[in-house]
C-alpha cells in the first residue's frame, strides 16, 4: 500500500498549483487525476484572465516553457455593420474606432474608478477569508488593514467605494456611458462565466473579481500564453514533477476515508490504496464531501450546507474548424473579438436560462488562436468561443436542445459575419450539461461554485466550509469553488495548500 505526506485529488489548475505548494515545502506528494490529460477545464479556458503571480514565481513558470505571446490580449466589441471599437492596454486604456469625445472622457473616469476599488480587493484573493466571528490573528488584521486603506480613501472615494459594491453593472454604465458597443462589451465581460446577467444585483462584483487580478504585473490584463492555456498547464505540470510530485493520470479517486473524523487514505477505482493523513482535493466540495468522503460520516447540518452550495453553471463552449479565415466586417482578427451588442442584449441573453431555455441570441467571446500565430496559414482555422446563456438543465432536454442551439449561435455568428456557416468544417459543442459530466463539476459552474455575493469570502462555498479545512481533519478543500473564486489562476488552490501547512497539515 503506498503511503505519502500528501494526496492532491484533480489535476487541474488548482490541484496542480496546490501540490506545487505542498511540494515547496518539502512534502512528498502524490497528485491523482482522473482524466487521461491534466488541466480538468482549463482545457475549455482560451485566454488568461489572470495567473497568480505566487505560483508563477515560486515554480519558476518560465523556466518550465511559459511564454506569452501577447501580454494584452485587445478586445474587439464587434458591430454587424463592421463599426467596431478596440479596446486596447491592460482592462481597456484606450480605444480604438468611432466613439464620442463625451463617452471617451466618461470611460476614462470610469475606468480608473472601476481599477482602483479592485485593487483594494486584491489583497483578499492572497489570504483565506476571515472568519469574522471568532477567528483571530493574521487574517483578520488584514482586513482591518484593508479598512484603513479604504479610509485613506478619502470620504468622496469611499461612499463611491462603497455604493459600487452593491450596484448591479447595468446601472454604472447606463449612468456614466452613452454607447451601446463600450457597454455592452463590460457588461460581457462582467457576467462571462458568471450566472448572472448585467441587472442581476451586485452584479458589479463579477467585473471587480475579474480586474483585480494581474497578469504579468498588469491589473485587468487579458492574455494569451504561446501556446494557449494548455501551456500554463504543461509549465505547471512540468514545475511540480520538477519538485518531486508524482503524478498520476488516470486514476479515478473512488473514496476518501477517515476514521475517528481524521483522513486515514484515499482509495481508487481500481482498488488501489493511498495512506496518507493530509488530503487536499481540487474536486468540487459536493464531489468531495459527499460522493468521496460520504453524507454519512458528517453532521447533517455540514450535509445541508454542501448541498446548498450553488453551481448553476452557464457558459457554452463552442470548437469550429473552419476553411478559411473568417470575416467579420474587417475586424483585426488578433483580438478578442466580442459578440455583445448592447446592456439589453446580454440582459436578454441571460433571461432566458432562468426559464431553463437557452438564449436565441447568445452573447459571446471569440478567439482564433492561428491569429497570434507565426506558423504558416495552411487553410482551416479553429475558433474558439465561450457562449451564454445556456443551462445546466435545458426543459426540452439536450438531447433535441443541443442542435437547436447551435443553430442559434451559428445564426448569431452569421449576422456578425456573413457567410462563416459555409466555412463551418466541424463544430463541436459542449453545454454545461456536457462540462459537468466531462470534468465532475456538478452544474457545469465557470467557478464550480457561483461567486455571487451570498458565496464571497467568509460565506464561500457556504456556511462553515470558508477556510479550506473540512469537518474531517486532514481533508482540504482547493478548487475554484473555494475563495477566491475559479478562472486560470490557481489561487484557490495556493490558499488552501497554505492553510492546510499553517494549520499542520494533517493535524
Ligand atoms: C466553458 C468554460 C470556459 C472557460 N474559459 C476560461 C478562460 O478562458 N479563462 C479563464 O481564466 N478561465 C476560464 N474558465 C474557468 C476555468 O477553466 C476554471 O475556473 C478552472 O479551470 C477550474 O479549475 P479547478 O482546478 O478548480 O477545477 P477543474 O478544472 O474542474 O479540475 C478538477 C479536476 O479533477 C478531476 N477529477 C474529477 N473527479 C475526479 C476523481 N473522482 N478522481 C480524480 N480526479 C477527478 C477532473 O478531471 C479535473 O481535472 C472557463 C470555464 C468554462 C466552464
Amino acid at each position: 500500500m503506498p503511503s505519502c505526506d500528501a494526496i492532491v485529488i484533480g489535476g487541474g489548475i488548482n490541484g496542480l498549483a496546490a501540490a506545487g505548494r505542498l511540494a515547496l515545502s518539502g512534502a512528498k506528494v502524490t497528485l491523482l487525476e482522473t482524466a487521461p490529460e491534466l488541466g480538468g477545464m482549463a482545457t475549455l479556458a482560451h485566454l488568461c484572465m489572470g495567473l497568480d503571480p505566487r505560483l508563477e514565481k515560486s515554480l519558476a513558470l518560465a523556466d518550465h516553457g511559459l511564454v506569452w505571446a501577447e501580454r494584452n490580449v485587445s478586445s474587439t466589441a464587434l458591430s454587424p455593420d463592421g463599426n467596431h471599437i478596440v479596446l486596447k492596454g491592460a482592462f481597456a486604456e484606450t480605444v480604438e474606432g468611432s466613439l464620442s469625445a463625451e463617452d471617451r472622457r466618461a470611460w476614462t473616469s470610469l475606468r480608473d474608478t472601476l481599477l482602483r476599488n479592485a485593487a483594494l480587493l486584491a489583497p483578499f484573493k492572497a489570504m483565506p477569508p476571515p472568519r469574522l466571528a471568532r477567528d483571530h490573528g493574521t487574517p483578520l488584521l488584514d482586513l482591518l488593514r484593508n479598512g484603513l486603506a479604504l479610509r485613506r480613501m478619502g470620504r468622496d472615494n469611499l461612499r463611491e467605494f462603497l455604493r459600487l459594491m452593491l450596484i448591479n453593472v447595468a446601472d454604472v454604465l447606463d449612468d456614466e456611458l452613452a454607447d451601446d458597443r463600450l457597454k455592452g462589451l463590460i457588461a460581457f465581460d462582467t457576467v462571462l462565466g458568471h450566472h448572472a446577467g448585467p441587472r442581476s444585483p451586485n452584479s458589479l462584483l463579477g467585473l471587480y473579481h475579474r480586474i483585480s487580478s494581474e497578469v504579468n504585473g498588469q491589473q485587468g490584463a487579458i492574455a494569451l500564453p504561446r501556446g494557449g492555456v494548455a501551456a500554463v498547464i504543461a509549465a505547471l505540470a512540468g514545475a511540480v514533477r520538477a519538485r518531486g510530485v508524482t503524478i498520476q493520470t488516470g486514476a479515478r479517486v473512488k473514496a476518501i476515508t477517515a476514521e475517528d473524523d481524521r483522513v486515514q487514505s484515499v482509495t481508487l477505482e481500481s482498488g488501489e490504496i493511498f495512506t496518507t493523513s493530509l488530503v487536499v482535493s481540487a474536486l468540487h466540495p459536493a464531489t468531495t464531501l459527499l460522493s468521496l468522503v460520504g453524507a454519512p460520516v458528517l453532521d447533517t447540518g455540514v450535509v445541508r450546507n454542501v448541498r446548498n452550495i450553488k453551481s448553476r453553471g452557464s457558459t457554452a463552449k463552442l470548437t469550429l474548424t473552419l476553411q478559411g479565415k473568417p470575416d467579420f466586417h474587417g475586424a483585426d482578427l488578433r483580438s478578442r473579438l466580442v459578440i455583445a451588442p448592447s446592456v439589453r442584449a446580454v440582459e436578454e441573453a441571460f433571461n432566458a436560462v432562468k426559464y431553463g431555455a437557452f438564449s436565441e441570441a447568445p452573447v459571446m467571446e471569440l478567439l482564433l488562436p492561428q491569429a497570434f500565430s507565426t506558423e504558416p496559414d495552411l487553410g482551416r482555422h479553429t475558433l474558439s468561443a465561450l457562449v451564454q446563456f445556456a443551462p445546466h438543465d435545458l426543459r426540452m432536454g439536450w438531447v433535441k436542445g443541443k442542435p437547436a442551439f447551435l443553430k442559434a449561435i451559428m445564426k448569431q455568428l452569421e449576422h456578425f459575419a456573413p457567410g462563416i456557416g459555409k466555412q463551418v468544417i466541424a463544430a463541436d459543442l459542449l453545454t454545461p450539461h456536457d462540462i459537468a459530466q466531462h470534468f465532475g463539476a456538478p452544474g457545469g459552474q465557470w467557478h464550480h461554485a457561483e461567486l455571487s455575493v451570498e458565496q464571497m469570502l467568509f460565506l464561500r462555498p457556504g456556511v462553515g466550509l470558508a477556510q479550506y479545512a473540512t469537518p474531517v481533519r486532514g481533508l482540504y478543500l482547493a478548487s475554484a469553488a473555494m475563495h477566491p473564486g475559479g478562472g486560470v489562476n490557481g489561487s484557490a488552490g495556493w490558499n488552501a495548500a497554505g492553510h492546510a501547512l499553517a494549520k499542520g497539515g494533517a493535524a
